[in-house]
């Protein structure tokens, strides 16, 4: 049973409105979910992703509200990576974000990178695959340079070789070029990249840094099996959580990555019309008790579909 690439990639934020700001309207993505972190209800769980909040396309954010800002290390993701349809939309996107104050420069290989208000690092590169393309409207962003969905992350590792096993026995495949895997399903393929960490730098988790990244998985079956498959190569997954979007199971990667595996056969219209993400906070049933406490915690947010 392959991964279907990435599932979603979770990160933190200092700042929800800013943060819907930059993603929902700047970058054209949906704000698909808006949650509270159910390890700690009192503050925000933003998702956003294409317009059903596609697996693969999916970025979230807990809000921890003027959180100090971190800074990426060792066994930390340093940049997320987006597809895009090609140089056309590479250049759209670099005069875009520089419109917008957002600091972009060109890397080698003609990818744009950029970072967030809060300094969480982002790349764009021309897609080299065939996937299918995870599209959110947004109408001032032509449709041909709308982002596609994840291409895959890029994490510092100082022993990337020590991940090698269970990356392999999760049917990661390595790239020829050295430090990429590649989790390639069906449909929809995505890519770790490990870099040597730079020297005498300590990473931190904060505002701007990234949470976990997780990988997609069919269904609790699936998700059972990888969690023996975690566990056979030396790996301490936790029991299958449920998220109330999907179920997930997390474990510590050797590189120093929290990896999560989550079901994609549940999804954001599970407790809202599909035509309607994002609109209202929703609450797990076991918080929905607090919900007026709730509200009055949490920084009123306007998602921008609305
Ligand atoms: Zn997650």
């Amino acid at each position: 049973m392959p991964l279907e690439g990435l599932h979603h990639v979770t990160a933190i934020c200092a700042d929800a409105p800013r943060n819907v700001d930059f993603y929902a309207r700047v970058l054209g993505l949906r704000l698909v979910k808006k949650t509270v972190n159910f390890d700690q209800p009192d503050v925000y769980h933003l998702y956003y992703g294409d317009e059903a909040g596609t697996p693969g396309s999916i970025l979230t954010f807990f809000e921890f509200p003027g959180a100090a800002p971190g800074v990426a290390g060792a066994g930390m993701v340093h940049a997320i990576v987006w597809r895009t349809a090609g140089p056309e939309a590479l250049a759209f996107w670099a005069t875009r974000l520089a419109d917008e104050g957002a600091p972009v420069t060109w890397v080698e290989g003609g990818v744009l990178r950029f970072t967030d208000p809060e300094g969480l690092v982002h790349e764009l590169v021309a897609s080299d695959a065939g996937d299918p393309p995870l599209t959110a409207v947004a109408l001032d962003v032509p449709p041909e340079h709308r982002l596609l969905g994840f291409h895959g992350v890029r994490a510092y590792s100082a022993a990337p070789e020590h991940s090698a096993p269970v990356l392999r026995a999760l049917g990661f495949t390595r790239r020829a070029e050295g430090g990429a895997w590649v989790a390639e399903g069906e449909r929809r393929h995505g890519v770790i990249h490990y870099d040597r960490p730079p020297p005498a730098r300590h990473g931190m988790a904060g505002a701007g840094t990234v949470h976990h990244v997780a990988w997609s998985a069919a269904d609790d079956a699936e998700l059972t099996a990888l969690r023996g498959v975690v566990r056979d190569a030396g790996g301490h997954p936790t029991p299958i959580i449920d998220r109330q979007y999907f179920h997930s199971v997390y474990f510590r990667e050797p590189s120093g990555v929290l990896f999560e595996l989550a079901t994609r056969d549940i999804g954001f219209a599970v407790d809202e019309d599909a035509r309607e993400l994002g609109r209202d906070l929703k609450l797990p049933p076991r918080y929905e008790s607090r919900r007026a406490q709730l509200e009055t915690l949490l920084t009123p947010l306007a998602n921008p579909r609305y």
